[in-house]
Order: C-alpha cells, then structure tokens, then sequence
C-alpha cells in the first residue's frame, strides 16, 4: 500500500478499500521499523490519528476531504508547526514550540495531508549529509541494516541488507525527510533548498526532490537560512506525486512578499507528453573535477537516449559555474551571520545560565548552543560584511551572482531545459564524508546544485540507475523560473523511460 501513488490511494479511500486510519498506522508502524535510521526526531502519532480518523469522517460523509486528503506525509524539522517543537536540530531552538504553522505545512493540512512527523536535518540545514545534528546522524536506508528488495514492477531483482558497519550517508541537509520516503514510511516529505538541501539526499536516497521556482512556494514559517536562496522543497516517490504536492502547496501567500501574486497553474502530467520538442543543453562546465564515472556515464545514457526520441541535445556552456560555489558561499555566510542575530537567548533560542553581564549572557548562549558549523559561518559572515571588506566580498559575491543568474538566461535562448549530475557520486560511506569538514564536503557537494538557487530556477533531482555497490546515482533537470510544467513533464518522461527500481521494506 505504501508504495502505491498518491492517486491511487485516493481512489481506493474513494471506494472504500482503505481507510485514513488503516494507511496512517501502516506509516507509523513503519517508522517504527525504520527507528534506527534515525530519520525522525518526532513522531506525531496523536495528531496523526486524530488527522486520520477526520479523513475517514469527510469520507463516510461524502464530503470532499481535499485533494490529498489521508496521505501521509513528514516534516522537516525547519517547518513551524503549531504546538510542535520545531528544533532545527539545533540545541538553540531545542525548546521552540510555534504557535502558528509554516504556510505550506497549512496548505498540506487543509489538503487533507496527514502529518506524522518532524524529520532529522543538518543544524539550521547547513550540510550536505545529515551528520551535524543534535539528534545524531540519520542512516540512508540503501546499504542499512534494514532489509529490503528492489523490484521493477513485480519483478524482484534483488534482496538487499546490511553492510555491515558500512552506513551510508542520507545526504543533506534533508536526509530525514529523504529516508522516510525512500523507505516508504509517507509519501511525501518537506525539505528545504538553499544550496541543494533538498536534491542531495533526495538523490542519495534514489527519490525524486525537487526545488520549485523561488517565489512560487511560501516560506512563511520556514526557519530562514539564506532568505534569497531558501525554498522549500517536495520529496517524494514519483514525479507524479512530486507534482500533486506542489499543486497543493505552491502559489502566492500574503504572509511571504517574495511569492509572486501571477497564477501558477497546477501541473498536469500527460501520458502522451513528447519529447521530440524538447531542446535539452548539456551544460559542459557541469563536467567537473570529482565527477565519478559512474555518474558520468548515467549522464551520457540520458543524454542519448533523449536524443534517439527526438529531443535535440546540445552541449552549451555556462562560464561562470565554477565561480559559483565560492560565491554562494559567501553570500551564505553573510545571510547566515544577519539570520542568526536573533538568537541571542533573549529574544529568541537558549538562555544560558549567566548572570554577569548582557554581552557574556549573549557570548556563553550563543557559542553553546549553536555547532561549530554555525559559528564558523556567523563568523565568516560578520568578516565579510565589516565596512573595510563588505566591497571586497558582499558586493563583488553579488555582481558574480548576476552573471550566474545571466548564464542562465543565456541558455534559455537556445534550449528549453538543462541536464546535469545532482551529485558528483554514488552517496558515500558514514565514515568516508566524515573525514571532510561540514565546509570542504559542501563545496564539492554543492557544485552541481547551488547555481539553480542562485538564479531562482526550478530544479529536480531523479534517479537514473544503481552504481556497481547498488546504491542509486540520480541526474538533476534544471528549467527557466515558473517552467514547472516542462521540468517534470520531461522528468515523468525519463522517469518512465529508466524504470529505477523500487525499494521495498517487507513489513
Ligand atoms: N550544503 C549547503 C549548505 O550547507 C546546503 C544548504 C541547503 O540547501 N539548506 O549551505
């Protein structure tokens, strides 16, 4: 059931073959299977059952319960949500309880979503792995303890458990929200993409992520990280289900100034949808250092196989994307170090237990509460914004922004969407990413992800095929800002065509 998509859960409430309540304790009973992987830091039973058994009243009444009405879905932990802790998985915020709800965590549930938790993340989403948490690591569930099978179709193709000590990383700073869908524990899940947050584990854990536009999906009540870059982002199994949860929870909102008041239409995917129109460029700075073969051969597959159905691949070039890491990295930090000033542990976040003065009140709250991650980065910031060097970096950091935004422009002259890895590997072992710092391991995590945040354009993350340790190498599609419709209807085609395997827990 819980491999079923959106839809046809819908018409099985619908007819009476399933209730809310039976998919909603299906979900929990899996995320109690999936514990050690540590995907979530809460679960919302109560409220869930309460959700559930709601659905199953608009149903037996015949009243409409909205169009995703006893889905299951999680949270990450960057989401207000009413009465809920919301930590950021930080210990700042580790008893911060909103008294209002994200405006897309809102729109899910007067949908008819059902809620049923707050997902693991890098503290205040800075990281690319899931690792920096004051909740601990979350396991990606390919290559886990946990046993599970592929299947194409009814085919099964392989059964798959334990490496051993071997973890592999669920990718960041999403990787709750990735591994729960990866392991069929919701639907759907929330992320939050700044600099890929939400194609990296979505990628790592062979589901679909994707990055609306920015500006077509509220940020109200998403706990900001880099106000000109954050959007939030839907993971989920297939394209399909991607797409009915963004029409669920994209368009303008009067509590967010930066989502656009134009109509952004619901997406319909079509069967029939062709793919000989399409001109996809392959932008060759994309093929970088680090690039392991394996995705480069999954790149190249794709390319060609949109080609022999029609579509006009041509290799473009986007000159400034190797300036894009450095750039985005210093326009986060300065964010980052503005976003963090209120948590001074008055106004908001942990107090700590000093008396002395306001300034050692502020100092002691702050440098124990917040990781070394997020003090390197208030730091940096606050360096690069200081009068003598605000020129030198912040201004400089967004002029080369410009040219990035320009590059894509560019590109849309003469091709309608753009292929790329996600990742530059196959997800790496816990061990292996550990051995690179949080600000090294993003730089090489981020380079093919940041620059659509940069220019505000929609991106998706898919999975392609499984690499020679069976774990899911997955391709990123990048389109001009509002082409949603395009960006997934040649995703559901691609989709369609590579037939990646299903995971599949046995209960
Ligand atoms: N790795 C990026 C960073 O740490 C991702 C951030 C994000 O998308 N939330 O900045």
């Amino acid at each position: 059931m819980l491999t079923l998509k959106i839809s046809e859960i819908a018409q099985k409430l619908q007819e009476g073959k399933l209730s809310a309540l039976e998919l909603c304790k299906m979900s929990l009973k899996r995320a109690d299977i999936i514990k050690s992987l540590n995907a979530f830091v809460k679960l919302l039973e109560n409220n869930a059952v309460t959700d559930a058994k709601n659905v199953d009243l608009h149903l037996s009444k015949n009243t409409y319960g909205g169009m995703m009405q006893g889905i299951t879905v999680a949270v990450k932990d960057n989401f207000c949500m009413d009465g809920v802790e919301t930590t950021c998985s930080s210990k700042m915020l580790s008893d911060f309880v909103p008294s209002y709800n994200a405006t897309i965590v809102q729109r899910l549930q007067d949908a008819g979503a059902v809620i049923i938790g707050k997902t693991n993340m890098d503290e205040f989403a800075m990281g690319s792995g899931t690792v920096d948490s004051i909740h601990g690591p979350t396991k990606n569930v390919w290559g886990s303890e946990i046993p599970y099978v592929l299947k194409k179709g009814n085919v099964t193709l392989k059964h798959l458990c334990s490496r051993e000590a071997d973890n592999i990383i669920a990718g960041g700073s999403s990787g709750g929200s990735a591994v729960a869908v990866a392991s069929g524990v919701c639907f759907g899940a929330l992320g939050s993409d700044t600099g890929g947050s939400t194609r990296n584990p979505a990628s790592y854990c062979g589901v679909v992520g994707l990055k609306p536009t920015y500006g077509s999906v509220s940020r109200y009540g998403l706990i900001p990280l880099v106000n000109s870059m954050d959007v939030p982002g839907i993971i989920a199994r297939s394209v399909e289900d991607t797409a009915c949860i963004f029409n669920t929870v994209s368009g303008f909102d009067e509590k967010d100034s930066t989502t656009v008041e134009k109509d952004i239409l619901p997406i319909v995917l079509r069967d029939d949808f062709n793919i000989s129109g399409i001109r996809v460029g392959i932008p060759k700075e994309y093929h970088c250092y680090g690039l392991a073969e394996v995705v480069l051969n999954a790149w190249s597959h794709v390319a060609d196989v949109l080609e022999e159905a029609g579509a006009t691949v041509v290799q473009i070039s986007m000159p400034h994307t190797s300036y894009s890491i450095a750039c985005y990295s210093v326009l986060n930090q300065c964010e980052v170090s503005s976003n963090m000033a209120r948590y001074d542990g008055l106004e908001f976040g942990y107090r700590a237990l000093q008396q002395n003065s306001t300034e050692q009140l502020y100092a002691d709250s702050r440098s124990n509460a917040f990781n070394d991650v997020v003090r390197g980065r208030i730091l940096a910031g606050n360096y690069f914004l200081l009068q003598k060097n605000y020129e030198k970096y912040f201004v400089q950091a967004l002029k080369v922004r410009r040219l990035i935004a320009e590059d894509f422009v560019k590109a849309w002259s003469s091709v309608d969407i753009l292929l790329t890895p996600t990742t530059l590997t196959e997800p790496p072992l816990m061990k292996q990413f550990l051995q690179l710092d949080n600000r090294t391991q993003s730089a090489t995590q981020d380079y093919c992800t940041q620059p659509a945040n940069m220019a505000g354009c929609p991106a998706v993350s898919f999975p392609v095929c499984l690499s020679h340790n069976n774990l899911p190498i997955s391709l990123q599609l990048i389109a001009p800002n509002f082409c949603e419709q395009t960006l997934l209807s040649v995703c559901q085609w691609l989709e369609k065509t590579v037939q990646f395997p299903c995971l599949h827990i046995e209960d």
